[in-house]
């Protein structure tokens, strides 16, 4: 993880330093990078960042852009989209012709457009119900906080009460569109009627707190300054501080066409592009992803972003028009293979994703799975690939991808390796706990006694947590409750008497508290008091088809990073205890309660945990 760079502007060094030890970047910081030639520079720190964060994977979706009217009641100076009723290009889709422009292979349905003056709110609500009826392995992203706003004031219904029917009627998360730039002086000259910076940022916030993921945006290249463009990340980043419900950030270059916007009768050129991808993931710490949207910068700068701090090429988004009405010269649509073909030449993992990020489909050999939370970090900080790729992804999606023979190895779930014991070979690597976890916490409003017949939310990320809360509650408590999976990626509790959360989340709430649960429980506690064994919650394993030599190398990598990393934990744990919210001493003290190496105690609490869990339901129903 080591790595060296040759700066030519020097400013740039203790920005470098910031970086690697995980501090957080300040407005100055934010300048002067936007302000250095040392552009190269700039693309390997952000490349630093998005290598801890993304491992080698580069995301992409099959999607289908709807755009379902041009007509709009605003007219901003920027947008070459719109026009009004009446007009020769002005055009309105039926929800039948919605339909017809989407096909089941599909995974993602974005949908925007301009504010309709007559549509009526059952139109929107309807679109949305039959395009999730008919095409349920579509995820609906759909409406900018500007349509929400539009909706809120036209049909009279609170900002929550609209994102709640839309939400009922299907929509999963939030396009990130309509931030423009957030400055009150760009908005009064480009887009006066428009909201502002307050409103998109409290729609977000309502609606990440109704469990309901949202993108963001900067349009980017016209009048603004680069003042104006720092803020807008530090807004946008004190904004994921509270809330944690931003999924990507995305920076589009502005499409000059015929919007006349003066002086910038120009496309952005590439090296402002790279440099506001680079300074996103620089500034955004708290951003899992950053998109380079292909569309609006070109397939060539895309492809160079994916270097330079961008982990995402969107999608192939067939039918986009607001983009091309403005002149983008980008093809109308990419096909699933030159996707493909962009990620692999810039020297990445394609992976197909769903609209929460979680990995369909890998396009590539030797991809290992790496469990993106702090409690394994010892293992990959100073892994050297070599051959291998890394592919972070949640316990759970891990034992999906292995099922599906989409990866060669990994730090699997203890439950997805004995359920795959036919095809896995466990290396002698595990996380283990001593006593007390930290991060696998029932957050809850009853002692376990009565928990019976109780619902508890389950985090979508956990194979082994989930199972292991089952075998407290009915082996150790002899009670039953009723477990439901929560949505991936959604934070919504409404409802739950106890939630079980597990990873960086869990290690977060433990600290900070969940609200609306006033009792927390430690799984890993409750089971070292009930058993005296520790709990093995993840166990290295390949694929029995691996050649023996990949085996064997892939092992010795491992022993070699762990030994490193162990030998490192206080400057690891200060790394990455910022973006957790802990402090360098509190995440030192975590990584020290693991046990990283199969023991027989280990193998033992496994036969143990193995025979308890083959007399309970595993089951968890999908809420
Ligand atoms: S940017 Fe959006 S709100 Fe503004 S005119 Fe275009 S479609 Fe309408």
């Amino acid at each position: 993880m080591g790595q060296t760079i040759h700066f030519m502007d020097t400013s740039l060094i203790p920005i470098w330093e910031k970086v690697q030890r995980g501090e957080r970047l300040s407005f100055d910081d934010g300048l002067t990078m936007f302000r250095t030639i040392d552009v190269i520079s700039l693309g390997k720190m952000a490349h630093f960042v998005q290598k801890a964060r993304s491992g080698d994977a580069v995301y992409f979706v099959l999607n289908q852009k709807i755009e379902p009217t041009n007509i709009c009641v605003l007219a901003c100076k920027f947008c070459d989209f719109a026009t009004k009723a009446g007009q020769p290009d002005a055009y309105e889709m039926t929800i039948h012709e919605i339909l017809h422009k989407l096909t089941p292979d599909i995974h993602e349905v974005h949908i925007t457009g301009g504010l309709h003056p007559d549509w009526k709110w059952d139109y929107y609500l309807e679109m949305l119900r039959q395009i999730k009826q008919q095409f349920p392995d579509a995820d609906i992203k759909a409406f900018t906080a500007v349509e929400i706003d539009f909706f809120h004031k036209k049909f009279k219904l609170p900002i929550e009460e609209v994102l709640k029917q839309l939400k009922d009627a299907g929509m999963r998360t939030m396009p990130g569109g309509g931030a423009e730039v957030f400055s009150e002086r760009v908005r009064k000259r480009l887009f006066s009627s428009k909201i502002g910076a307050k409103v998109w940022l409290d729609i977000h916030r309502a609606a990440h707190r109704m469990g309901i993921p949202t993108n963001s945006t900067i349009l980017y290249g016209h009048i603004e300054t680069l003042e104006e463009r720092v803020d807008h990340l530090i807004k946008l980043r004190s904004l994921q501080d509270e809330t944690r419900g931003f999924l990507t950030f995305i920076p589009l270059a502005f499409q000059p066409g015929d919007t006349g916007i003066k002086p910038t009768h120009r496309f952005t050129s590439a090296i402002d592009d790279l440099k506001m991808i680079a300074v996103s993931r620089l500034m955004l710490d708290n951003f899992p992803h950053i998109k380079a949207y292909w569309v609006m910068l070109t397939e060539e700068v895309a492809s160079v972003a994916l270097n330079f701090g961008a982990d995402d090429l969107d999608g192939t988004v067939g039918g986009e028009k607001i983009a091309h009405d403005a002149g983008a010269i980008t093809p109308m649509q990419l096909t699933k293979e030159k996707i493909i073909k962009i990620i692999r030449d810039a020297g990445k993992v394609p992976v197909e994703r769903d609209v929460f990020y979680n990995p369909l489909n890998v396009f590539s050999p030797n991809v290992i799975g790496q469990i993106p939370y702090l409690n394994s970090v010892p293992f990959y900080h100073h892994f050297e690939k070599r051959k291998f790729k890394l592919l972070p992804v949640s316990p759970r999606r891990m034992g999906d991808l292995s099922r599906n023979n989409q990866i060669d190895a990994g730090l699997f779930s203890l439950a997805d390796y004995l359920s795959q014991k036919d095809i896995l070979t466990p290396l002698p690597y595990c996380i283990a706990t001593r006593d007390q976890v930290k991060s696998v916490m029932l957050f809850s409003n009853h002692g376990w006694q009565e928990l019976n017949n109780k619902v508890i939310g389950i985090i979508d990320d956990t194979a082994t947590s989930v199972r292991l809360l089952r075998v407290l509650l009915e082996k150790k408590h002899g009670v039953k409750a009723e477990l439901k999976r929560l949505h991936s990626g959604v934070n919504d509790y409404e409802g739950f008497d106890a939630v079980l959360l597990i990873g960086d989340e869990a290690l977060r709430r433990q600290k900070f508290g969940l609200e609306k649960f006033e009792l927390v429980y430690d799984l890993a506690t409750e089971w070292y008091d009930w058993q005296k064994l520790p709990f093995v919650f993840a166990v290295w394993a390949v694929r029995k088809a691996l050649p023996l030599a990949s085996r064997d190398e892939l092992a010795s990598l491992i022993q070699d990073a762990l030994e490193k990393g162990e030998l490192e934990l206080e400057r690891i744990s200060q790394m990455h205890a910022g973006r957790i919210g802990l402090n360098p001493m509190e995440a030192t003290e975590y990584l020290q309660g693991f046990n990283y190496r199969m023991g027989e105690r280990e193998w033992r609490a496994i036969e143990v945990f193995e025979n308890l869990l083959a007399s309970v339901e595993t089951e968890v129903e999908q809420k």
